[in-house]
């Protein structure tokens, strides 16, 4: 469960980007977030991980009160959170099964991830995590050799394998042609409703918003204008 009470970000210089931000989201929904390029959604699921910190208010995750983390409980706490980026945020110049396996030590220095210390329980895990989306026969394949929409499925995976509650997506398929997005939406629904994980997404398509999430919320200039089941919402919003 997610709760934001009367949140508010102000960044150091002086933008005021979320105001007044009261919602709920219940474990397990699956939430599109839509509004205007600079409308603030990004900052609202990066408040959610505490990639960014609110400046007022009382944000809430999983009974945990965010602003009030400290140190390593930021990074436990982190680590209980998917996130999907845009760009995919991959290693491209090794193997998927790499990427994967990186999510059981990401506080680990990069030349020290592949050096054969996975136990065999955690190479496991990773083959399941990207079965779960469709591309284990990929597991061996340099990242690099793959399209834009089967490395986002990674990116997927990889948070798969650190059993999050919640998996914050931000504009994850703009970067796709319309077909691969579908393929990559359904990926995050059956993951949704397979696997109760709640996810929250920051997506610019409308049509796709609709097609594929429960609920909808508005965002316009920092606030919240409308918060809707998704079959509530009208075609002129
Ligand atoms: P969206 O995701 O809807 O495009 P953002 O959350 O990225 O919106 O941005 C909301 C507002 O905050 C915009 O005015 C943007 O320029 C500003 N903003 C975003 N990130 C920063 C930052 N790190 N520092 C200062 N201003 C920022
Ligand atoms: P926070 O207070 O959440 O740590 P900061 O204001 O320190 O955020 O900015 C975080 C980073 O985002 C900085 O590196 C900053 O340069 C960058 N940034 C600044 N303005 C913007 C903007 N309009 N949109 C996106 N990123 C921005």
């Amino acid at each position: 469960m997610i709760e934001f009470m009367n949140v508010e970000k102000t960044y150091s210089n002086g933008t005021t980007a979320l105001r007044n931000i009261n919602l709920k989201i219940g474990q397990g929904e699956f939430v599109a977030v839509i509004g205007l390029s600079g409308a603030g959604k990004s900052t609202l699921i990066r408040c959610i991980n505490r990639m960014h910190e609110i400046t007022g208010g009382t944000l809430i995750v999983d009974d945990v009160d965010v602003a009030k983390l400290k140190g390593g409980q930021i990074r436990r706490f982190r680590r209980r959170i998917g996130m999907i980026f845009q760009s995919f945020n991959l290693v491209t110049r090794t193997t998927v099964i790499n990427n994967v396996l990186v999510s059981f030590v990401p506080e680990l220095p990069l030349w020290r991830k592949w050096t054969g210390l996975f136990t065999k329980e955690q190479r496991i895990k990773a083959l399941e995590a990207l079965d779960k989306v469709g591309i284990l026969v990929k597991a061996f394949v340099r990242v690099d050799q793959l399209s834009g929409g089967q490395q986002q499925r990674v990116a997927l995976a990889r948070t798969l394998a650190q059993s999050p509650d919640i998996i914050l997506a931000d504009e994850p398929i703009a970067s796709l042609d319309p077909v691969t997005s579908r393929v990559v939406m359904d990926d995050f629904k059956n993951i949704n409703k397979a696997m109760n994980i709640s996810v929250i997404m920051n997506i610019h398509h409308v049509d796709m918003a609709l097609e594929y999430a429960d609920r909808i919320i508005g965002i316009r200039k920092g606030e919240v204008v409308f918060d809707g089941e998704t079959s509530k919402v009208t075609p002129e919003i």
